[in-house]
C-alpha cells in the first residue's frame, strides 16, 4: 500500500464506475469474505494512506466461529496429511500422504456442487479428520468487530451472500434468499446501506445471467467478479473485473502486476485512439 500510495489515487467504487479519465492510475481496494486480519491488521494501514476499502462480508462464518469454511478446512486438512494419513469420506478414500492432488481436486468438485451434496460432504469431511486432529475455529471477525469496522470512515460493508454459494450451482429462489438475507444481516450490524455485492468465488463459471439479474433486482449499486481487468466505461456496473492478488505473491510480483496492468491499459487506449484515427480518415 506504501508502494501503492505514491503511484496511484486510492478510490471507491463509486467512484472508480463510469469514470474513466486520463489523469493517472485509480485503485479500489477489496476484500472478500470477512477475515478478522482484513481490519486487525489493516485498520492502521487504510488510516494512514487514506484507503476507502469495501469489505464483502459473509455473515454465516461471522456467527458461527465453529464453522471454518471448506476451502480452509481442506488446507487444514492438507497441512496435517501426516497426522491424518488415510481419509475416507463416502465413496472417497484416499491415502493423503501420496495423493494430496487428488484429495484436493475431488473436495473442490464436492464443495461446488448444489447444496445437499456439499453440506453431506463438509459433515462427513469433518468427522471423518475430527478423529485424529481439531479442527480449529475459522479465522473471521466477530460481528461486534464488523460493527466496530464500519463505523470507522474507512470501511464500507459489501454483500457476499449469507452462506458464500456458487450462484451456478444454486436454484434461483435460492440464491435470490441468500442475497438478501446476506445483505439484511449486514444492514442490521453496521445500521448503512449495502450498495455493493460481490459473487462468491466470482469466476465466469460462477456466474449465470439468472444471478446477475437478481443482483441487479435486489437494488445493488453494482458487482464485482474475480475476473481480471481495469475498470472502463464500457463495464456492465453487475460484472467489475477485480484482480485477485494471491497470499503467495511477493512484493516484486505486485509491482510487476501492477505496471503490466497500467501498461496493457494505456495500450488500450492508444489502439482505441489509432483506430478512430482511421475511422475519421476513411
Ligand atoms: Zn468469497
Amino acid at each position: 500500500m506504501d508502494w501503492l500510495n505514491d503511484r496511484a489515487q486510492f478510490v471507491t467504487l463509486d467512484e472508480i464506475i463510469g469514470n474513466e479519465s486520463d489523469d493517472g492510475l485509480k485503485v479500489c481496494v477489496t476484500f472478500d469474505d470477512g477475515y478478522l486480519d482484513n481490519i486487525s491488521i489493516g485498520i492502521d494501514i487504510f488510516e494512514k494512506y487514506n484507503i476507502p476499502i469495501t469489505w464483502f462480508v459473509c455473515p454465516k462464518f461471522i456467527k458461527d466461529r465453529n464453522h471454518i469454511p471448506w476451502w480452509d478446512l481442506v488446507s487444514f486438512i492438507c497441512d496435517k496429511k501426516k497426522k491424518i494419513g488415510y481419509l475416507k469420506v463416502g465413496n472417497m478414500s484416499v491415502d493423503l500422504s501420496k495423493n494430496i492432488s487428488q484429495f484436493r481436486r475431488i473436495a473442490r468438485q464436492k464443495f461446488m456442487a448444489d447444496r445437499k451434496t456439499r453440506d453431506k460432504f463438509y459433515r462427513e469431511l469433518r468427522a471423518a479428520c475430527e478423529g485424529s486432529v481439531e479442527v480449529p475455529m475459522n479465522a473471521f471477525a466477530d460481528s461486534s468487530t464488523v460493527h466496530a469496522a464500519t463505523n470507522s470512515e474507512w470501511v464500507e460493508l459489501g454483500a457476499h451472500t449469507a452462506t458464500h454459494v456458487n450462484a451456478a450451482s444454486e436454484s434461483q429462489d435460492s440464491f435470490a434468499e441468500e442475497v438478501h438475507l446476506g445483505c439484511e444481516q449486514l444492514k442490521k450490524w453496521s445500521n448503512q446501506s449495502v450498495d455493493w455485492f460481490a459473487y462468491p468465488y466470482g469466476g465466469g463459471d460462477h456466474i449465470s445471467a439468472a444471478s446477475q439479474d437478481i443482483v441487479r433486482q435486489h437494488g445493488f449499486t453494482g458487482a464485482v467478479t474475480t475476473m481480471p481487468g481495469y475498470v472502463h466505461e464500457r463495464n456492465d456496473n453487475f460484472t467489475i473485473p477485480r484482480w485477485t492478488v494471491p497470499t503467495s505473491w511477493g512484493i516484486t510480483k505486485f509491482k510487476s502486476s501492477i505496471y503490466g496492468l497500467h501498461a496493457t491499459r494505456n495500450l488500450g487506449k492508444i489502439k482505441k485512439k489509432i483506430s478512430n484515427l482511421f475511422w475519421f480518415d476513411g
